[in-house]
C-alpha cells in the first residue's frame, strides 16, 4: 500500500481500541494509543532507506556486517515485539521517573505504548500483505512472499477506500469515547463500517485490480511522470 493507504488501514484496524479504552474511561489513553498506532504504521519501510545503506553501494563496513532487504525484517512479528519492547520501556522510565505518575498510570500506558507500536507495525504488515507482492516475514524462507493479491500497491480504490474507512471510524471511536454517550445510531454505522463497507471495499479494489492489470501498461502510463511531461509538450 502506498503511505496514505497504510495510515487509513492503522487507523481502520485501531478504530475499535479505540474505542474500548475511551469507553472504559481512559480518553487520553485512547488518544496515544492512536497517535503511537498511525506512528508505527510507516515505520517498518525505513528498510527501503537501510536496503541503502547497507546493500551494494552501501557503507563500507556496515555492509559487509548486514544485509536488509525490503519487506524484509522489519516487516515481521519479532521486530514488532521490538518496537513495542523498546518504546514502553523507554516510556516506562520517562512516566515512572521524570513524569512521576501514580503506579496504575504508568502501567496503563506502558502497555498502550508497547500495544501500540507492536500494532502499528503488525497493521503496516497487513498492509502490504493485501497487494500482489506481498511481504517476506518468515526468515526461515527467505526466497518466499506471502501476498493476499488482492490489490497493487497503488490501486486507487484499495488506498483511497482504506483512508475514507479509516478516517470515518476513527471519527465515530472518538466522538463516541469522548461523550461516552452510546448513540445507538453511531455504533450501528461503526459495525456497518467493518461488516458491510470493509468487505464492499475489497471487493470493489479487487476488481478494479482486474480491470487495472488488463491494461497495467495503460494505468502505468498515466501516472508516470514522464508520460504527463510529454502530453504537455505535445499541447
Ligand atoms: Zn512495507
Amino acid at each position: 500500500m502506498r503511505q496514505e493507504g497504510h495510515l487509513g488501514l492503522s487507523l481502520l484496524l485501531s478504530a475499535p481500541f479505540t474505542l474500548g479504552i475511551a469507553l472504559l474511561g481512559y480518553v487520553e489513553a485512547s488518544f496515544l494509543f492512536t497517535a503511537v498506532v498511525v506512528w508505527f504504521a510507516s515505520f517498518p519501510d525505513v528498510d527501503i532507506k537501510l536496503q541503502k545503506w547497507t546493500g551494494k553501494n552501501g557503507i563500507t563496513g556496515l555492509k559487509d556486517l548486514i544485509t536488509i532487504k525490503h519487506r524484509g525484517i522489519t516487516h515481521t512479528v519479532g521486530f514488532a515485539i521490538g518496537c513495542g519492547t523498546v518504546l514502553s520501556s523507554f516510556g516506562f522510565l520517562i512516566l515512572h521517573f521524570i513524569l512521576v505518575l501514580s503506579l496504575f498510570d504508568t502501567l496503563l500506558y506502558t502497555i498502550i505504548l508497547f500495544f501500540g507500536a507492536f500494532l502499528g507495525v503488525l497493521y503496516h504488515v497487513a498492509g502490504d500483505i493485501v497487494t500482489v507482492t506481498g511481504v517476506n516475514f518468515m526468515p526461515s524462507r527467505r526466497d518466499k512472499n506471502y501476498a493476499l493479491d488482492w490489490f497493487n500497491f497503488n490501486n486507487y480504490y484499495g488506498n483511497f477506500g482504506a483512508v475514507i474507512l479509516g478516517f470515518t471510524a476513527i471519527l465515530l471511536a472518538i466522538l463516541t469515547g469522548v461523550s461516552g454517550v452510546i448513540d445507538i445510531w453511531a455504533i450501528l454505522l461503526f459495525i456497518s463500517i467493518y461488516v458491510v463497507f470493509v468487505p464492499l471495499w475489497i471487493e470493489l479494489s479487487k476488481r478494479s485490480n482486474k480491470k487495472e492489470n488488463g491494461t497495467t501498461s495503460e494505468f502505468a502510463k498515466y501516472t508516470n511522470i514522464r508520460y504527463l511531461i510529454r502530453q504537455l509538450l505535445k499541447l
